[in-house]
């Protein structure tokens, strides 16, 4: 299929609703501080395999740095992280392996601008996962169609739109084929124009019934594509919930509202 592998997740139900899968990321009493500054604290939480989480908070929060630790862009001081059963640590081994397992999206795109988009996509199946240049090729051409771009192959990132690239940041971290996906503010940089298209692709991509943590500020998105809606708040999770709860109001988290009164 097109999706080339992608979505190995937990599928879709008939109506739509995503089924929850095994635990896929658990995060135990995890801390982390920068020099003095203690910026997670404590935190536990388990992911399903297939869920779709959507981390909100205040800028300073520790969003960042806690998606950043799943995939040791940052080392956590204490507590434990285990994803698919890998630990994350600075073991050589694990961590490759860890790399493979899951894919990150930022807000600034960080695509190679001296490769072509499809360069871009074959670079580290071809070096990591050891694939030849024409199973990466096709590989990078069935999600480049599945983010509507395969006609922009041969470009370079510069040529695009801020929102093509976004795809493109997208599909490159789909040709690893992880299990995870992390979304660090994906839209952020975004003009509002563009904005619908990456979201979109974002949902397609949820539908598919890939694990998803997706740190944004685009609550219409949480409200219709998360399972689960988490507020940190200097540091910890000091909420989460169903969107519907979450967005309701019905509870009684000033935090929660004071931060939903400023966003929505
Ligand atoms: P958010 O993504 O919610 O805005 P971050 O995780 O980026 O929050 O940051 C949490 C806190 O950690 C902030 O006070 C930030 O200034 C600090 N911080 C983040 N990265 C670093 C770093 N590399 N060195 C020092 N402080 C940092
Ligand atoms: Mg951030």
């Amino acid at each position: 299929d097109a999706g080339a592998g992608v979505g190995a997740g937990a599928g879709v139900d008939v109506a739509g609703v995503r089924e929850r899968g095994a635990p896929l990321i658990e995060v135990s009493h995890v801390s982390k501080s920068f020099g003095d500054h203690q910026v997670i604290r404590d935190v536990s939480a388990t992911f399903c395999a297939g869920e779709v989480a959507v981390i909100v908070g205040a800028s300073g929060s520790g969003k960042s740095t806690f998606l950043r630790m799943l995939n040791r862009l940052e080392r956590h001081d204490a507590g434990r992280i285990l994803i698919d059963g890998i630990e994350v640590s600075d073991e050589r081994q694990k961590l490759d392996a860890l790399r493979q397992e899951v894919g990150m999206v930022f807000q600034q795109f960080n695509l190679f601008s001296h490769l072509s988009v499809l360069d871009n996509l074959t670079l580290a199946p071809r070096r990591i996962r050891g694939l030849s240049r024409q199973e990466a090729n096709e590989r990078a051409m069935a999600l480049l169609t599945r983010v509507g771009l395969e006609a922009h192959a041969h470009k370079f990132p510069h040529a695009l739109s801020g929102g093509q690239q976004q795809r493109v940041a997208i599909a490159r971290a789909l040709a690893m084929q992880p299990r995870v996906m992390l979304f660090d503010e994906p839209t952020s940089a975004l003009d509002p124009e563009m904005v619908k298209e990456v979201l979109d692709v974002m949902r397609q991509l949820a539908d598919s019934g890939m694990t998803m943590l997706v740190v944004t500020h685009e609550m219409g998105f949480a409200r219709e594509v998360a399972d689960r809606v988490m507020f940190f708040d200097e540091g910890r999770i000091a909420f989460e919930a169903s969107p519907e709860e979450f967005f309701a109001c019905r509870h009684d988290n000033a935090r929660v509202k004071a931060f939903l009164s400023r966003v929505m």
